[in-house]
């Protein structure tokens, strides 16, 4: 990932810092890890050096180390700023049980125990305190801040301080002047996962950072199997519920883009007896508090919700995300979708949709809510710059490149995703090269996908292939619908360039509604040229003609097809165009099978699930044996749970019991060689669970 050129490199390296061992220490002693993941040391390191810092990393991939380590390893007190209240329980109890002294102050909490927080935070026997950024504006916690010694402040979800965002919340913008009123300056860490730089430049500048180190990692979530299906609404609803019972045994999140949607959904699901919680911002704060909990325990193994959910969610063991309809950008997608996975065990992000989505999502986007502290001229400028984050997940979902690369490409440079762009540079597309036959291909129900230009090739020629996402191993038929584009264009001279796709659709169909003759439609020389030619395939080529620039179709609540850039092009008489028809590979077990959370491939859509952090397990071969000691683990994390009224996986990550598995711990020593095992719950629960192993 680039970085911006605005900003001030980190170019220290670990070695200059000397911290390097310690926090090593630091994070095996108490979290249990060997190694930090890409990112992390750069970052502790400079905070541990006094240098605020900002570090955008993607969900999962482990932002919170990045100041729970240095907290640990600082003389005063940690101070971490997180938007949600609900949370703070889970966040505080995990570190806790990791052995450092945690606590939060926010409004569930009586006074009386306020007050012992903040007196034990006095003594120094906190080391990290969690608020919320309202509480910073009262009083009380102003004079407790002047008397205590801050090391460090932590600002989690740093992007909500920018209006740019979708998560925008104005408590944020009251951050950078608290840290200025106190008395000592305190070293300032920013966390986010959305990568777009204006959303940056937002965080530095109103949280008032100070020369900061700012550290962008890669943004792919390598253990994250991506999907996009296209499919009709009706049956979206039968696809998730079939999909969640054969994976009944895993946790799930089913995003929907209405309240009315998770609520039929989450009913659908508990009909077919498959524990479902809807969650949205339209239910009580005690309805939405249960129903996180219930999952987050797993009580219930999926929820049906708004984005209203899971900001901050740290359930590690979500093992797939599905998508009811299509998001509204590219960032909003993959964070929500990178919920699935977190432990670094394999997760499954399916995104179903259809044009009716587009319709929806441009509707809505037209009738966002004004905002007061804004001027109309400002408005409309992030109107645009909504619109064009529309356009790219519009484009992910008609792709036919690789997901994961796709969504790289959008991080490291989002404008190369606009549609004129990709027009522009559509004349030096190469014919897809590699549309390998595989006789094990099944087509499925009609998904078709748009090409943008250029995408799929590397320098060397070869076509990149992650071989983790639907796209890589879907194999494309293409069909030659130069006729169809030549009618389409046609019709849009003929209409004037004045209406919508269900106008031209109709005319080329021929259509006798009544509304098209009375507008005298019929008599266009283009009426009922396509008359034999499906309604469907007509909007899939048009819809991806206004990707190629072919055609321009504009924004707005009734959206009228224009001709693009490249129209001339469609009367040379060399003109040929293509769509490609996706092919899915029927099932094929995945190769980590039943022995990784059973993960198989769905029967219409099939897909290997990778192992990732392989080198974790080396070419470890998981046996019925361990998969059996993993079940039991499983349980007595369950039970754990229970006794202590915590989520399971703040016991223990699914990650870490299958290493358990593997390794079979009977001495303290190999218990500590887990991963994710410190030396705080070796202590807590390593004999129980070395009680399982040696009773096999
Ligand atoms: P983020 O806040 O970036 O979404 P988290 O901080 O919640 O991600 O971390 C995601 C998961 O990765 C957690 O279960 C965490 O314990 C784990 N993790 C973080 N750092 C490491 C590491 N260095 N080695 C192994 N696991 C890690």
């Amino acid at each position: 990932m680039n970085q911006d050129d605005d900003y001030p490199i980190d170019e220290k390296s670990s070695a200059d810092t000397g911290f390097h061992g310690d926090a090593l220490v630091a994070l095996k002693q108490y979290f249990g890890y060997d190694s930090f993941r890409e990112g992390q040391e750069d970052l502790v390191n400079a905070i541990l050096a006094g240098h605020d810092v900002l570090g955008v990393m993607p969900t999962g991939a482990g932002k919170s180390i990045c100041y729970q380590v240095p907290a640990t390893m600082l003389p005063g007190l940690t101070i971490v700023i997180s938007p949600l209240i609900s949370l703070m329980r889970d966040q505080v109890d995990a570190l806790n049980d990791a052995g450092i002294k945690a606590a939060f102050i926010n409004t569930t909490q009586e006074s009386d125990e306020q007050s012992m927080v903040f007196a034990q935070a006095r003594q120094g026997d906190v080391k990290m305190l969690y608020v919320a950024p309202e509480r910073l504006e009262t009083e009380r916690f102003r004079n407790f801040a002047s008397q205590v010694k801050i090391s460090l402040i932590t600002v989690d979800e740093a992007h909500c301080v920018s209006q740019w965002g979708q998560d925008f919340r104005s408590s944020y913008l009251g951050i950078g002047e608290f840290i200025d009123s106190l008395p000592v300056r305190p070293t300032v860490a920013a966390f986010t996962a959305t990568a777009t730089e204006k959303v940056r430049r937002d965080i530095v500048r109103l949280l008032r950072l100070k020369a900061p180190k700012i550290t962008v990692t890669g943004f792919d979530r390598p253990n994250l199997y991506f999907d996009i299906i296209n499919m009709p609404t009706k049956r979206k609803n039968i696809w998730i519920t079939e999909y969640a019972a054969k994976h009944s045994d895993e946790s799930g999140i089913v995003y929907c883009a209405t309240r009315k949607e998770t609520e039929a959904l989450a009913d659908e699901l508990n009909q077919h007896g498959i524990g479902a919680a809807a969650y949205h911002g339209g239910m009580s704060a005690e309805a939405r508090d249960k129903a996180q909990r219930d999952f987050v325990t797993d009580q219930v193994p999926v929820v049906v919700a708004t984005n209203a959910f899971g900001m901050g969610i740290d359930k590690s063991n979500v093992r797939y995300v599905i998508h009811h309809n299509m998001p509204e950008s590219i960032e909003a997608y993959y964070q929500e979708a990178g919920r699935a996975g977190r432990d670094g065990e394999v997760g499954r992000c399916t995104l179903l949709w259809n044009e009716s989505d587009i319709v929806t999502r441009r509707r809505l986007l037209d009738m966002d809510s004004d905002n007061d502290r804004m001027s109309p001229e400002d408005q409309e400028v992030v109107r645009q710059s909504h619109r064009r984050l529309l356009n790219a997940i519009i484009g992910y979902c008609r792709t036919t490149e690789c997901l994961h690369r796709y969504i790289m490409r959008y991080f490291a440079d989002p404008s190369s995703m606009d549609t004129v762009a990709n027009a522009e540079n559509a004349s030096s597309k190469k014919p897809e090269s590699d549309i390998n036959s595989d006789s094990n291909t099944a087509a499925d129900d009609g998904a078709t996908a748009g090409s943008l230009p250029n995408q799929d090739a590397q320098a060397d020629g070869k076509v990149f292939k992650c071989g983790n996402c639907a796209n890589c191993e879907s194999t494309f038929e293409t069909i030659d619908v130069s006729d169809v584009a030549r009618a389409v264009s046609r019709c849009v001279h003929d209409l004037n360039q004045s209406f919508g796709m269900g106008k031209i659709v109709s005319v080329l169909r021929g259509s006798k509604a009544q509304d098209l003759i009375n507008r005298h439609l019929d008599r266009v020389p283009s009426y009922g040229a396509l008359h034999d030619v499906p309604d469907a395939r007509i909007r899939d080529v048009i819809n991806q003609m206004a990707t190629d620039g072919y055609l321009f179709v504009s924004e707005g609540r009734l959206p009228i097809v224009h001709f693009g850039l490249r129209a001339g092009e469609t009367v040379k008489p060399d003109f040929h165009y293509e769509i490609k028809r996706i092919q899915r590979r029927k099932p094929v077990v995945a190769t980590s099978g039943s022995a990784f959370g059973s993960y198989d491939a769905d029967d219409s859509h099939g897909g290997t699930g990778s192992r990732p952090d392989s080198t974790a397990y080396g070419d470890y071969e998981v046996t019925e044996e361990d998969e059996t000691l993993f079940q039991k683990f499983r349980e007595l994390r369950r039970t754990i749970a229970q006794e202590i009224g915590k989520p399971p996986y703040i016991v223990f990550s699914d990650k870490t019991l299958r290493d358990m598995a593997r390794i079979k711990p009977v001495t303290d020593a190999q218990f500590l060689a887990v991963n994710g095992v410190g030396e705080n719950k070796l202590h807590l629960y390593g004999p129980r669970f070395m009680d399982v192993v040696r009773a096999q």
